[in-house]
């Protein structure tokens, strides 16, 4: 009997580019993590970019995207919300510019006529330059709960956050089930005891159940919390929590706090991997930074 040594093709590569949440924090104390705010990218086997938020993050990856061949294939970026540290980087982004593509944009908390205003509004005067035909490139479409858009190979779902206003988690699925998710802003609030917490946390346990990479707000420690209950985000025992009780496979800290440092993240995730191990769990936990690749 012969063993073939060709590991499988991965799923999806899935590639950061900001991983900060709330406002961009460059400096020599971010080198490590990054300073930008975020913004994901998910490359399948071929077929159209997925890219999840337009944070600081996404400027960086427009320039990536006009360098490389296939500078003519479709863009489709999805908003989990409109808080400007998931949207500020989109008047920035290369292909925006150089109009060679379509870039079809999807929105987390947008009602059904808002997105099409709020996108001329972001690439416009007073907030942007007046540069032509810019706001023509986008094109809006409706994203309500429970809506999945196809994209390529992947089946984009979305499954309410508890955030202030609204926002999305989202969930890419292939053919053979979910290849990850993404909730950067996500308020866990395990003390939240009342009927609708509790139901929708087991609700979002089931939309998560067994996904191969989660990435999750962990902008919060044990001691910020108390006295930011209400803001719409989660602990990094929170989130290891939830990927422990999810059947997580590998847990990206994400959207980490603008005055947390290198060091800092650090202390944090070697404290996460001890809760995980601790909680019997084989999930793999490390902080997304800036620049990181994960295959799936
Ligand atoms: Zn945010
Ligand atoms: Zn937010």
């Amino acid at each position: 009997m012969s063993e073939n040594p060709t590991p499988p093709a991965p799923r999806a590569r899935v590639r950061f580019w900001g991983t900060r949440g709330t406002c961009a924090s460059p400096g020599p104390r971010t080198v490590r993590y990054g300073g930008n705010t975020p913004c994901v990218e998910v490359r399948g086997s071929g077929g159209p970019a997925l890219v999840l938020d337009a944070g600081t993050g996404i400027r960086a990856l427009g320039q990536h995207m006009q360098r490389s061949p296939l500078s003519d294939e479709a863009i489709h970026l999805f908003l989990t919300h409109r808080h400007a540290d998931h949207v500020i980087g989109l008047p920035h982004f290369a292909p925006l510019h150089a109009r060679t593509r379509s870039m079809h944009v999807w929105c987390g908390d947008c009602a059904e006529d808002s997105l099409p205003s709020f996108l001329a509004t972001l690439v416009s005067p007073p907030l942007f330059p007046a540069v032509d035909g810019l706001v023509g490139q986008l094109l809006a479409h409706d994203w309500p709960e429970g809506k999945a858009v196809p994209v390529g190979e992947f089946l984009v779902h979305r499954f309410g956050a508890h955030h202030p206003g609204e926002a999305a988690i989202i969930r890419v699925d292939d053919a053979s089930g979910p290849v990850m998710a993404y909730a950067p802003d996500n308020e866990l609030a395990y003390a939240d005891q009342t009927t609708t917490h509790v139901e929708w946390l087991a609700a979002l346990r089931e939309f998560l159940h067994g996904v191969p990479l989660l990435v999750h707000d962990a902008t919060y420690t044990d001691d910020e919390l108390p006295s930011h209950v209400g803001w719409g985000h989660s602990t990094t025992t929170e989130a290891v929590r939830l990927a422990v009780e999810c059947g997580v496979g590998t847990l990206a800290l994400f959207h980490h706090h603008p005055d947390r440092d290198d060091d800092a993240i650090e202390r944090i995730v070697e404290s996460a991997r001890v809760q995980g191990t601790e909680a019997g769990s084989s999930v793999r936990v490390l902080a997304a930074w800036e620049g990181l690749s994960l295959s799936v």
